[in-house]
């Protein structure tokens, strides 16, 4: 096994040379004043990416799903009830959380391959005059199916049935990749995670609470310690921090902002949005599927394509990982086996997703599939050439 990067994974994504440095802090006091010329800056960056100017942002040693946790743990109580729609793993295992905290979940099952149906959860909304749940939940990018769902149409959902419910949002493998917009979307809780869109190793979690949001927290009475954002928001103003903060993860999320912002988030989703439509070209040239079912469901940040039925995709990804290092995404779940993902987000140029193009085509053809080496890269060639920057 060698690290041979880049790697065609949907997070952890490849580290840029300059984060990596980054992250890799001597020893220091967190207790000291240069503590706090590390985290504020993070915590300001990570407001700007998330685009809200009246949002809190609260980063916990933890993952994404450590953001899932404290989302629900911090505004809801047991028997609470919530919406969300299961159409991928990691909606589903939102999901399966808000269960084993003891939440109704009224779950809206979909294919995998569609989004979130915004015209269904009207519907129920409307029906409920109780206002008996007390959140939506909504991934926004299904990284299992590489479905991008419409966070914008279930604001609008919500604010058509009249519902004073939160809108909890996972963008973790969208936010710094595709357009998240906290304040204009209306969500009350942003959730992502380092290793995705920041370009950081796994480490943290990044919330980010709307006032509504933090309304709640005194009210709710789901049990929490380690994720009270209490704690995180007493002790922020003074720099402090509940417990020992990773140090390093927190100062690479203050260069990881700074570099997203430098670029601009229009240039960093347009690029996102080039790359991705390369891959799609290419898929297209295999004559292959998308799990995504319709063009406005693709997702810039990850490609789930269909293998031929019968064909174990996960025999691919193996195959492509032994012998030509390099790692793809393996289908979870519902479709394990049936497809194979390219993830495109993070640091990643034209040059390298045609490298993962040519690495694809010949497992592919390995693997015995109908693949004719190079068409796919040829596709994807002609776009990147024809879309410039
Ligand atoms: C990766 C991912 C998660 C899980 O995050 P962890 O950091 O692995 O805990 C949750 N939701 C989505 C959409 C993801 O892509």
């Amino acid at each position: 096994m060698t690290y041979q990067n880049p790697a065609f994974i949907p997070g952890p994504t490849n580290m840029p040379e300059a984060l990596r440095r980054a992250v890799d802090m001597p020893t220091m006091d967190h207790r000291s004043a240069a503590f706090a010329e590390i985290l504020q800056p993070a915590l300001a960056g990570v407001k700007r990416v998330l685009q809200t100017e009246t949002g809190e942002v609260f980063v916990f040693p933890s993952t994404g799903t450590g953001g899932w946790e404290t989302a629900i743990s911090n505004t809801l109580s047991p028997g609470d009830t919530v919406l969300a729609a299961r159409n991928g793993m990691f909606s589903h295992k939102w999901i399966d959380m808000c269960k084993r905290h003891g939440l109704n979940v009224v779950q809206v099952d979909v294919d995998w391959g569609e989004g979130i149906p915004a015209d269904r959860f009207e519907e129920i909304l409307a029906a409920d005059g109780a206002h008996e749940i007390k959140a939506v939940l909504a991934t926004h990018n299904e990284t299992a199916t590489g479905v991008v769902s419409d966070i914008a149409a279930i604001r609008a959902a919500m604010d058509a049935a009249g519902h004073p419910a939160l809108l909890f949002v996972d963008g973790v493998s969208s936010i710094g990749s595709m357009d998240f917009r906290m304040d204009a979307w209306g969500v009350d809780i942003a959730v992502t995670g380092s290793q995705k869109g920041f370009m950081l190793p796994a480490g943290l979690a990044i919330t980010g609470f709307s006032q509504k949001a933090l309304e709640r927290i005194e009210a709710a009475t789901l049990p929490r310690t380690y994720f009270d954002i209490r704690d995180m928001r007493a002790a922020y103003p003074a720099s402090g921090f509940p417990y020992t903060p990773p140090v390093g993860l927190i100062n690479g999320l203050k260069q990881a902002s700074e570099m997203l912002l430098a670029e601009g988030l229009d240039n960093v989703f347009a690029r996102h949005a080039r790359i991705a439509e390369g891959v799609r070209r290419a898929v297209a040239a295999w004559n292959m599927a998308l799990c995504a079912r319709r063009p406005a469901l693709y997702s810039n940040s990850v490609s789930a394509i269909l293998t031929p039925a019968g064909f174990d995709a996960g025999v691919l990804v193996a195959h492509a990982a032994t012998r030509y290092n390099v790692a793809f995404g393996a289908g979870l779940g519902d479709v394990a086996g049936k497809l194979f993902r390219i993830g495109h987000l993070g640091l990643l140029s034209e040059a390298q997703a045609l490298l993962g193009l040519a690495v694809a085509e010949m497992a592919m053809a390995d693997m015995g599939l109908e693949v004719t080496l190079g068409a796919g890269v040829a596709a994807a060639q002609e776009f990147y050439r024809s879309d410039e920057p």
